[in-house]
């Protein structure tokens, strides 16, 4: 089978550049195309920005020229232009991987209609196959400690835009379907003042910003007179796009849809 011919948006970015180096390194994968809106990138080589060989691929601010011929997106980028791409990967056909996090529900809800109209997407707020084997665990844990307090501390660098992390929203997801319980009427945001005490059967979330920090995330399962901690700590970007490139390959095979990082890895199966 011929390289599947991948357009990688956001190029100029952390996790864009990180997405070009794993395809540079992963067999059966091939940059196409990379694009980002205007700025400093535009014009510079996609390999050479992102530190491997030339790939001869300029990055454009030309999304159609970008996506004309292309079989696949890797879109690493904001909300509102991953609604876009997934309105072109519905019209064009093509696989679009989504690692964009800080979505609302207006544009959860386009990305279905987009994957219910031709799209094949992978939507994960974490590819890292450890992130994925934690969400099984937190289930778990929620479903055989009901009495026990479950907090979600975060902490990732000083650029991130959206918060909680979309990793810190999918564990909190975990916890609350091992307690049959609907996040968006549980969950405590953020606590600030004279808040009283914690309303049982809640699902709090802390986060924390600074530095250079990858992406760390705790959830705490706190009784009353012992404490779980279950940890996971990404040390290295790289190990979210060998998920989106295993993600690509993998929907390659797959009917239009919208997937998540457990079907990739076969955990729904
Ligand atoms: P970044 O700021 O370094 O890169 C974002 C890129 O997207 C930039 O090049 C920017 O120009 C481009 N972009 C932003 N808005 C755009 C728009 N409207 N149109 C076109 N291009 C646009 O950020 P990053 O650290 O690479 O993270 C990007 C996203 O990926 C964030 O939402 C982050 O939370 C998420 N993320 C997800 C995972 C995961 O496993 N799902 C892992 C790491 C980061």
């Amino acid at each position: 089978m011929s390289d599947l011919k991948v357009a990688i948006a956001g190029a100029g970015g952390r996790m864009g550049g990180a997405n070009i180096r794993a395809i540079a390194a992963t067999p059966g994968l091939a940059v196409f195309s990379a694009f980002d809106r205007s700025g400093p990138a535009i014009g510079r080589d996609a390999g050479e920005l992102a530190g491997v060989d030339a790939l001869g691929v300029a990055i454009t601010d030309n999304v159609d020229a970008a996506l004309t011929g292309a079989e696949a997106i890797i879109d690493f980028t904001a909300p509102a232009n991953s609604v876009a791409l997934a309105k072109e990967a519905a019209r064009r056909g093509l696989i679009h991987i989504i690692g964009t996090t800080g979505c609302i529900e207006a544009d959860d809800a386009a990305i279905t209609d987009a994957a219910a109209n031709g799209a094949r997407i992978v939507k994960a707020g974490n590819f890292s196959l450890g992130v994925n084997v934690l969400l099984g665990l937190v289930k778990q844990a929620a479903a055989a400690l009901p009495g026990f307090d479950i907090e979600i501390l975060e902490m990732h660098h000083n650029k991130k835009v959206d918060a909680p992390s979309g990793t810190a929203l999918m564990l909190g997801e975990a916890a609350a379907r091992g307690r049959n319980l609907d996040l968006k009427t549980h969950s405590v945001r953020v606590r600030d003042g004279h808040t009283g005490p914690r309303e049982a059967g809640s699902i709090g979330f802390a986060t924390l910003r600074g530095g250079n920090v990858v992406g760390e995330h705790k959830v705490i399962l706190a009784g009353p007179s012992e404490r779980i901690e279950l940890n996971h700590i990404a040390d290295n970007r790289a190990l979210f796009a060998e998920g989106a490139v295993r993600a690509a390959l993998w929907a390659r095979d797959q009917r239009p849809g919208l997937y998540s990082m457990a079907d990739v890895l076969g955990f729904n199966s």
